[in-house]
C-alpha cells in the first residue's frame, strides 16, 4: 500500500486533471445522510466500521468513508457493450483485455418456453473476501480501505495464483508490450494502473481513480440503457448516471443477488435478473 505522501500527491494529480464528465459522485457524498444499507445488506453494513477500524492513518481513514458497490441490473442490459469499449479505451487496454465482458446466456424452460437471452456484464466482484488477495505471495493483490480489489504492479511477480484462485475468471495477464498512455498519475499506481505493465496480472480497479474524484466509474458513465448503479454502503445511495436511489430499496425491492454467493466470497457486485426487457 503506497504511504501517505505518496497516496496524497496521486490523488492531488488525479484532482488537476481536467474533468469533462459529469461529478455524480459528489451527491453520494453529502452530508446529512443516514448511514447504514437497512436490512437486505446484513453482512456488508458493518463493512465500514469495520474499514475504519482497519484503517492505517488518516488518509486510508478518508477513503474508507465511501464502501463502494456495483449493481448490474440485467433487466436494462441490452448486449451494447458500451461498458467494455469505455473500459478499454480508458485504461489503455488491448482488445480483447477485458476488464468487464458480457456474457449472453440462453434460457429455455418450463417457466420461459420460448427463451430468453440474458445479458450478463462481469467484473472483478471486490469480493470482502478475496481469493485473490490471500494467495497472492507478495501482496501485490490488496483490498483498499473503500472496497475495491487493486494490483499493485510494482510488487507483482507475475506468478498468475491470483488469476488461478479467481472463482470469476476476471484476471488477465499482460502478456504483451502496454498500448501507448499518458501518465496521469506521474507513474501507474494501483488506483489507476495506466500503463499496464508487461508480465503482470491486471483487473478491473473500480474506477478508484474516478470514485476518488467525485466521478463516475467508465462503465456507468458509457452505459446507454443506466444497466449499471455504483452505490455506496457508507450512505445508502447508488447512481447509475443519471438519477440516484437509495442502494438498500434498490437491493432489496428487487431480489438483488450475487454471483457465486454459496462460496461466501462475499462479492460487492449485486446483480438484479432480468433480459433487457426494460430497455430504456
Ligand atoms: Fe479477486 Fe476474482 Fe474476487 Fe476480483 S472477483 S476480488 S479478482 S477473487
Amino acid at each position: 500500500m503506497p504511504d501517505e505522501a505518496e497516496t496524497e500527491s496521486r490523488t492531488a494529480a488525479v484532482a488537476r486533471r481536467a474533468v469533462s464528465r459529469r461529478r455524480f459522485l459528489q451527491g453520494l457524498g453529502v452530508a446529512g445522510v443516514a448511514a447504514g444499507a437497512g436490512g437486505a445488506l446484513i453482512p456488508l453494513t458493518a463493512l465500514p466500521q469495520r474499514e475504519r477500524a482497519l484503517a492505517e492513518n488518516a488518509e486510508d481513514e478518508k477513503i474508507a468513508a465511501h464502501q463502494w458497490v456495483m449493481v448490474i441490473d440485467m433487466r436494462r442490459c441490452t448486449n451494447e457493450r458500451d461498458c467494455m469499449s469505455s473500459c478499454r479505451k480508458n485504461h489503455y487496454l488491448h482488445e480483447g483485455q477485458e476488464w468487464i465482458k458480457t456474457y449472453t446466456i440462453e434460457t429455455h424452460n418450463i417457466e420461459d418456453p420460448h427463451g430468453h437471452s440474458h445479458y450478463m456484464p462481469t467484473l472483478c466482484m471486490h469480493c470482502q473476501q478475496a481469493p485473490c488477495v490471500k494467495v497472492c505471495p507478495v501482496g501485490a493483490t490488496f483490498k483498499s480501505p473503500d472496497g475495491a480489489t487493486l494490483v499493485d504492479q510494482d510488487r507483482c511477480i507475475g506468478c498468475r495464483m491470483c488469476m488461478a484462485a479467481c472463482p470469476y475468471d476476471v484476471r488477465t495477464f499482460n502478456w504483451d508490450d502496454p498500448l501507448p498512455a499518458p501518465n496521469v498519475l506521474g507513474k501507474p499506481a494501483p488506483e489507476y494502473p495506466v500503463p499496464q505493465r508487461k508480465g503482470t496480472v491486471n483487473v478491473c480497479d473500480m474506477c478508484t481513480h474516478n470514485t476518488r474524484n467525485g466521478e463516475l466509474p467508465h462503465c456507468v458513465d458509457a452505459c446507454p440503457n443506466q444497466a449499471i448503479f455504483v452505490g455506496d454502503l457508507a450512505t445508502d445511495l447508488a447512481t447509475d448516471g443519471k438519477e440516484t436511489v437509495r442502494l438498500s430499496e434498490l437491493l432489496q425491492d428487487n431480489d438483488a443477488f450475487r454471483y457465486k454467493e454459496e462460496l461466501n466470497t462475499q462479492p460487492r457486485v449485486f446483480y438484479i435478473a432480468g433480459h433487457g426487457q426494460d430497455e430504456s
